[in-house]
Parts: C-alpha cells; structure tokens; sequence
C-alpha cells in the first residue's frame, strides 16, 4: 500500500528542488501517493492564503510532509509559516544532522553531529508587542515549561539510542537566565539519570560556540532551546559546507515535516541551477520515520557518492552541473550495483 505524504513545494527555488528529490526518493522504490499542496507567498494569489485550509487539511491527514523553503516578509507582512505550522502541528523537536561530505573542502573532516532543537518554546513563543505608543521600546516573553523541556531532552536521548550516538551536550545559559535556561538544565540532569548508557554533559552556549569551531568532533547529540538551537544549527551546517547541503526534520508526536534548511534563493530562482542535496537528504530522513530506514541510507549514500564523485556537480559547489543533472547522477548511483557501498 502507498503512503500518501503532503508535498509542498514552496517558493523560489522551492519547485526545481523539490522535484528532484521526488525522483529521488521514488528511485529508492519507496511506495509513495505525493498530496501537493501550496504554501508559502506563491499560495497567496492561487488560494488567497500563505498557509490554506487545504494544506493544513491535508497534513492532517497524512501527518507526513516534505516541504520545499518558504518566503517569509522580513519585519511586516504576514508571519512565518514555518513557524505557523510547527504550532500547528506542535513539532516541539527540530532535528537537523550535519556530517562531513567526502569531496568537498570543508573546514574539518570527520564531523558527525545532530543538534536537537525545541522548535515550539523560549524567545520564539511569539509573545512580544511594544511598551508604549511611540514604540520606543519592545518586550518579548520567553516560555520554559517542565513539559518542553521534559519532552525535548528525552527526545534527544531516545534519538541517540535508536541512532547509535554516545554522547548528549545540554546547552544552556544557566549562569545568566537562571530561571529559563536553569530549568532547563535541571529538567536534563534529572533525565539524564533514566540514560546510563549515553553519556551527558552541559556546556554554556557560547563556550559550545567557541569549542564547535575548535573542534566539532567532540560533538554527537546537542539538545537546547529554540534560539540557541536556531543559531548553532546554521553553525554546524557552515562546518560541512553550508546551509544548501543540511537537512531538516520537525517532529511531533502525531505527525512530521522534513525540509532542507535553506531558503528560497529568489538570486537563483528559476534558472535550473539549485542544489536538490538539502531537500534529498531530507527525504532520507522522512523514510527513516516511514520505517524504510534501509531505502532512506541508500538515498543518502547515493547522494553523498554523487556529491565524491565530483561530476555535474551544481555552481554552489564549484561545478557546472544542474539541478537536473545532478539529479540524474544521484538516480544513477541508486541504480548502480555498489549502492550499498558506505560512505
Ligand atoms: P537563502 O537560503 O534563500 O539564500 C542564501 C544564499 O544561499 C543565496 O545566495 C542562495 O542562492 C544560496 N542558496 C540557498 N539554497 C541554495 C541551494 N539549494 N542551491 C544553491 N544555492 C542556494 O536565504 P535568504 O536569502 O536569507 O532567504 C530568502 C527567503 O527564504 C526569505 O524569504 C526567507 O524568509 C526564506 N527562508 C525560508 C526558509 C524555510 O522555508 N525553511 C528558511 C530560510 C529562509
């Protein structure tokens, strides 16, 4: 039977990579029925929304997504609808993995991490407005509950055991926001306890900064709240080569959105010239939750042979490849006989 997934492809660039990893994904020989459906500015002319009641609908249904990068106005407009649907569908946990890729001059080798970001609490919890009518000043409210924390710390853990990991870094800011950061920490040395085989530490953030840039192989599974999360996340995708190559994945208890951690590129739009790797690996991951963990390493092995290879490579890599033929190469790999060969 075909599991029905909503596709978003979004804006930009969002369509051209998207479809490449559509074909991607069906080489595996994953049995998938794509719901497409629009979100993003391109929604607003079709369907008179950024984020449509068809569209929530549907990832109602079939509680799985893959979505393509969406705009959002920069400081008006209508709010993020990335956001809108981690609320939506309460993806309290952001899992974004970045691991070195053979081929490509990255700044270390051997870099293998997961931050594991809560996507739903802290600074980004929405609240803030101006203090007075002339708007010379602004507040925004942080929100830690024991619940977040609980769920995020114990899914990092839960995700280290079933992925193989050793070790979880709690990240905080204890020593300055005692009583947010603080419960926090305390909620993660209290789970810890339940974890014996993982080994835990904590680190302030930005010490974590400094000693991912010294040396980010001393990291496996980092866990921590929603702003630091955000920052470090772009930090560890810099280490392997950038934000066009990293996964995403939003994760609920009833359903999950997988998205490349890029953007729309509105400078490269439209042109053919996208890099799909962002969004492929992003489908590894999402048949990783369908429970086809197999096709989903085939998927990623595929494309981090095509990326060694260094052929038809796209222009953000150095090459002079396509989205297409990039495409083709990574299909040819999943094809070829050595695709079970690690990398
Ligand atoms: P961006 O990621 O779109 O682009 C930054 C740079 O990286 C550009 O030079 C772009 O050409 C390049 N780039 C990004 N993805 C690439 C790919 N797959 N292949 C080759 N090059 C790639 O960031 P931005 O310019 O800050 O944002 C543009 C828009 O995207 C904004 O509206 C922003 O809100 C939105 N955005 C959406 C998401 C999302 O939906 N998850 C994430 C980030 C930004």
């Amino acid at each position: 039977m075909k599991t029905v997934i909503t596709l978003l492809p979004g804006d930009g660039i969002g369509p051209e990579v998207v479809g490449g990893a559509v074909r991607a994904i069906e080489a595996t020989g994953a049995e998938i029925e794509w719901e497409p459906r629009d979100a993003g500015a391109s929604a607003v002319p079709k369907r008179g929304a950024p984020l449509p009641e068809e569209t929530l609908e549907s990832i109602r249904r079939t509680r799985l997504c893959l979505k393509g990068p969406l705009a959002t106005p920069i400081g008006g407009g209508y709010s993020s609808v990335n956001v809108a649907l981690r609320r939506e569908f309460d993806l309290f946990a952001n899992v974004r993995p970045a691991r070195t890729f053979a081929g490509l001059p990255g700044r270390y080798d051997h870099v293998d991490l997961v931050v594991v970001r809560e996507n739903t609490q802290g600074e980004y919890s929405g609240i803030e407005h101006y203090i007075d009518p002339t708007r010379s000043a602004a507040e925004a409210i942080s929100i830690i509950t024991r619940h977040g924390c609980d769920r995020i710390v114990r899914f990092a853990f839960e995700y280290a055991r079933a992925n193989g990991r050793k070790r979880v870094t709690l990240v905080h800011k204890a020593n300055i926001l005692k009583m947010t950061s603080g419960l926090f920490l305390q909620v993660g040395r209290e789970i810890a306890r339940s974890y014996p085989d993982i080994a835990f530490t904590d680190l302030i953030v930005d010490n974590t900064a400094m000693q991912l840039v010294r040396d980010p192989t001393r990291f496996d599974v980092i866990v921590t709240t929603n702003l630091f999360g955000d920052i470090l996340s772009d930090l560890t995708a810099g280490l392997v080569g950038g934000l066009g190559l990293v996964p995403g994945a939003n994760i609920g208890e009833d359903a999950a959105i997988f998205e490349a951690v890029h953007g729309t590129a509105p400078d490269i739009a439209g042109r053919g010239l996208a890099n799909p790797t962002a969004v492929m690996l992003a489908g590894a991951m999402m048949l990783d939750r369908m429970g086809q963990r197999d096709r989903g390493q085939r998927l990623e092995r595929a494309v981090r042979r095509a990326i060694a290879a260094g052929r038809d490579l796209t222009p953000d890599l150095g090459g002079t490849g396509t989205t297409a033929s990039f495409t083709d190469r990574v299909v040819a790999e999943l094809a070829s006989p050595g695709s079970d060969a690690s990398l």
